[in-house]
């Protein structure tokens, strides 16, 4: 994961229900590999995680566009992919991503109640995925 560009989020620009991640969020979310998905999955269809589906747009979480190679081990061209996750997956792995991430993070989960930004968008999510 070298060159990828990461976009900058447009602020106070609703998308849906929910804000448009941060691509920093997505990371420690931790995506799986693009060449493991099927069809639906990458489209955005179907959940990116247990490809449940088809996800409605308030049942599910959009992850933002994706640029990864179609394969890890031979060279390929980058293609762009759309994930989305339904509500359960993505507050438990938003918790997961939350216990890994507080204890070493420098920019504030540990000195204060509200954290950094990947922090409080990890609770939001968390919040989400239980409702
Ligand atoms: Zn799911
Ligand atoms: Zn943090």
């Amino acid at each position: 994961m070298t060159n990828r560009t990461v976009p900058t989020p447009t602020a106070g620009e609703p998308a849906g229900i929910l804000l448009e991640l941060p691509a920093s969020v997505v990371e420690v979310l931790g995506l799986p590999a693009l060449e493991d998905l099927r069809d639906d999955q990458a489209h955005g269809r179907n959940c990116v995680w247990c490809s449940d589906g088809p996800l409605t747009v308030a049942a599910s979480v959009d992850l933002g566009e994706q640029t990864s190679p179609l394969s890890s081990t031979t060279p390929s061209a980058p293609m762009r992919w759309f994930p989305r996750a339904c509500r359960p997956c993505i507050g438990r792995r938003a918790y997961g991503a939350l216990l890994d991430h507080a204890p070493g993070c420098k920019e504030g989960c540990r000195t204060s109640a509200l954290g950094c930004e990947i922090g409080r968008t990890l609770n939001r999510l968390v919040r989400e995925g239980r409702r």
